[in-house]
């Protein structure tokens, strides 16, 4: 018997008297003790807040990065141990594979977007910096910073891994404690992946914390930097996030609930062509992969009114080579999670089948004995239009309903009918169509997949949420958002817009900004290591001229002949020159042979460049200088970093002429 414990303020909590006995959804038999225990939760949420959140905060997001990748290389290392325990939630060995490697590759990306596109610092900046003053003197930068409460994170029984981690990557990225609270059915899943974190020492004290059972008074104890992430039922999303300490603090809830998802079958997709195929294929493994109990699994199939009998005849037959067993023994299709489940898919079913003709039942399987087993269960509804529960029942199990359409408005108009989704997929070869039911749809779902036979191979799938894409949808769908990169993390973070001097901007986001002090470089910038090199060190050119000659010869060098550059009457006529003028890319050339150190150094190579603008013309005879400022730097391995410079291109009179980033590779030490 299994006794998942809580893990509360640094301790491990057993099962109390009152503990609630899991059953096994194959065998009935019971499986586990869970919950019943007194947790003092007035002090876990004093742990993460006092212990947890500044032990996360004193680090940098790329720290938290490297740790995210640690764990989840850890967990891949120990994850056969959840594999073992899979079974007893009903998942075979595929279904696992979603939710225990999907969980771990979750957390992976998530790491590796904090590394990429997140600074190795304490201040994430968020876009450019706002000119609000007509000198440059008082500036402002949106910046995000984390928030100092603590999330709750209230997840569903079908993801017991999987759900924790989605959850866990972008508010340890952040910087958040969490306190994670899974569906008593299937937490002593839950609790076996919480323990080996926990067992890996790679988390900072009181970073999460696990409750097996009720949160009792925990939802009344959140306050103003605290947020709560929920997946389960609109029901209870509903009354969570009416919770009156939530509404009066504004604590942020984001709910992922009950979704109608839609399928649409293009009008070009007709039966023979790969589009078909690929509809019946992914139709039917939608419907059974976790036995239909996906958050983002398809509910309901539109297909063109001409197509519904051939859909039917393909998809029941597919459907019927279903295998259904006991999940150790690997078959197609496993058990709901439960018998509650069961009677809830069951008692969900029936109200579908009072709008729609039921096409394939238990009598086309061999169903085990077992309170957990379900077979699919296909409807199809004449009168899409007409129905209600078609589009506002959802049955977490395998079962879907085939709806005709008329045209394609017709589609998007009963796609939008289940009044809001995580996902609606379009099978079509045509981009018009694509474009058409984009147009009409996207507001009504939070991600839209359209494949057809050139992106099938490569496709991810209706049903899987992706860590770089949002997940979460409007309306019934909870109007929330989870993951989506670095989007996912700013869910716990505050934005500040910040004003003040350049000065005071740079020292608040360590990157440099233009107006602010610029201190000149002890020897050339190229020769100083990454370590070494300090924001805003700066150089300023020698002037070098710019001759006709020199134009030329790059023109023809180049084959660059345009007749802004060759021809004067030309230019002239054109209002933006006044006359002949050089090419802006002679003028990078020129800035990179007046700012290079040419002599082997630190210096690695040049990797790129970024928001390049031209500003003003450069004539026959100007004189241009380069000023070039480390603006940003970010260590991307132990031995080298990136260095981004501020270049700026300056004539004669003090103009500037051109603007960009450039960015270099730049050795830590030498
Ligand atoms: P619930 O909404 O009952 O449970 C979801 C989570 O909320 C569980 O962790 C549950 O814990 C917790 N919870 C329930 N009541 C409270 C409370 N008063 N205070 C704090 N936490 C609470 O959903 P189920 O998991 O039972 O699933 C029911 C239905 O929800 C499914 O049949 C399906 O229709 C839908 N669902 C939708 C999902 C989606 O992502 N779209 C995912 C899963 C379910 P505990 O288990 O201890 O009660």
């Amino acid at each position: 018997m299994l006794e998942p414990h809580s893990f509360a303020h640094g301790r491990w909590i057993a099962p109390g008297a009152n503990a609630k006995t899991i059953a096994s959804p194959v065998t009935g038999a019971a499986i586990a003790r869970a919950g019943g225990s007194d947790l003092d939760f007035g002090a876990m949420v004093s742990h993460a807040v006092q212990t947890g959140g500044p032990a996360l905060r004193a680090m940098t997001f790329h720290q938290r990065a490297k740790m995210l990748k640690a764990l989840a290389v850890y967990l891949d290392t120990r994850k056969e141990g959840l594999y073992a325990i899979n079974p007893l939630t009903g998942a075979t060995r595929r279904d696992g594979g979603i939710d225990i490697d999907g969980g771990i590759i979750t957390m992976m990306v998530i790491a590796s977007k904090g590394r990429r596109e997140m600074p190795d610092g304490h201040v994430y900046i968020d876009g450019d910096i706002e000119q609000t003053s007509r000198k440059g003197t008082f500036l402002a930068q949106h910046i995000a910073t984390p928030l100092q409460g603590v999330a709750v994170h209230i997840n569903a029984f079908n993801f017991p891994v999987w759900g924790m981690l989605e959850k866990l990557a972008p508010t340890l990225l952040a910087g958040v404690p969490a306190i994670v609270k899974p569906a008593t059915q299937t937490c002593f899943l839950t609790e076996a992946c919480l323990r080996m974190m926990i067992e890996s020492g790679l988390l900072p004290e009181g970073a999460i914390q696990l409750i097996v059972g009720g949160t009792g008074d925990l939802l009344d104890r959140l306050g103003a930097q605290d947020v709560v992430a929920f997946t389960g039922s609109a029901d209870t999303a509903l009354m969570l996030r009416s919770n009156p300490h939530i509404m009066r603090n504004s604590t942020r809830f984001t709910a992922e609930q009950d979704s109608l998802n839609a399928s649409i079958l293009g009008p070009d997709a007709a039966p023979g062509t790969p589009e078909f195929d690929l509809f019946i294929k992914q139709a039917a493994s939608e419907m059974t992969v976790k036995a239909g109990q996906k958050c983002t699994a398809i509910r309901r199939m539109i297909v063109p009114q001409a197509q519904l009998d051939t859909v039917s005849e393909a998809l029941t037959e597919r459907l019927r080579k279903t295998t259904i067993g006991d999940p150790a023994d690997d078959p197609r299709m496993g058990a709901l999670v439960s018998a509650g489940q069961k009677a809830d898919v069951l008692e969900k079913a029936a109200m579908i089948g009072i709008e729609a003709e039921q096409i394939l039942d238990a009598s086309a399987f061999d169903l085990p004995d077992g309170p957990g087993f379900v077979a699919p269960m296909l409807f199809r509804c004449n009168d899409p239009d007409a129905a209600q529960n078609i589009h506002a029942v959802e049955a977490f199990g395998p079962v879907s309903t085939l709806l005709p359409y008329r045209d394609t408005a017709h589609a998007a108009e009963l796609a939008n009918r289940g009044q809001g989704s995580l996902v609606a997929s379009l099978i079509t070869h045509d981009p018009q169509v694509a474009r058409e039911v984009t147009l009409a749809s996207a507001a009504w779902h939070g991600r839209l997949y359209i494949s057809d036979r050139d992106s099938m191979a490569e496709g991810t799938g209706h049903g899987s949420p992706l860590p770089h894409l949002v997940h979460g949808g409007p309306g019934r769908a909870g109007g929330g958002e989870e993951l989506g990169g670095v989007r996912g993390v700013l869910h716990y973070m505050q934005r500040t817009a910040i004003q003040g001097s350049p000065d005071v901007l740079t020292a608040i986001t360590g990157q440099w900004v233009p107006g602010a002090t610029e201190k000149p470089a002890p020897q050339h910038p190229f020769q100083r290591t990454f370590r070494e090199i300090e924001i805003g060190e700066t150089i300023t050119t020698d002037p070098r001229e710019v001759t006709l000659a020199d134009i030329e010869h790059f023109a023809h060098f180049t084959g660059d002949t345009f007749y802004a550059h060759m021809d004067d009457d030309a230019a002239k006529a054109n209002p933006f020159f006044p006359g002949r003028v050089a090419h802006g890319y002679l003028l990078l050339s020129f800035a990179a042979g007046l700012f290079v150190q040419p002599d082997p150094g630190p210096v690695l190579a040049n990797t790129g460049l970024n928001s390049l603008s031209f500003q003003k013309p450069v004539s026959p005879g100007d004189k241009i200088t380069v000023r070039l400022t480390a603006k940003r730097k970010t260590q991307r391995t132990d031995d080298y970093g990136e260095v981004a410079w501020n270049v700026t291109l300056y004539n004669q009179d003090a103009d500037q002429v051109a603007q960009y980033e450039l960015l270099t590779m730049v050795s830590y030490e030498r």
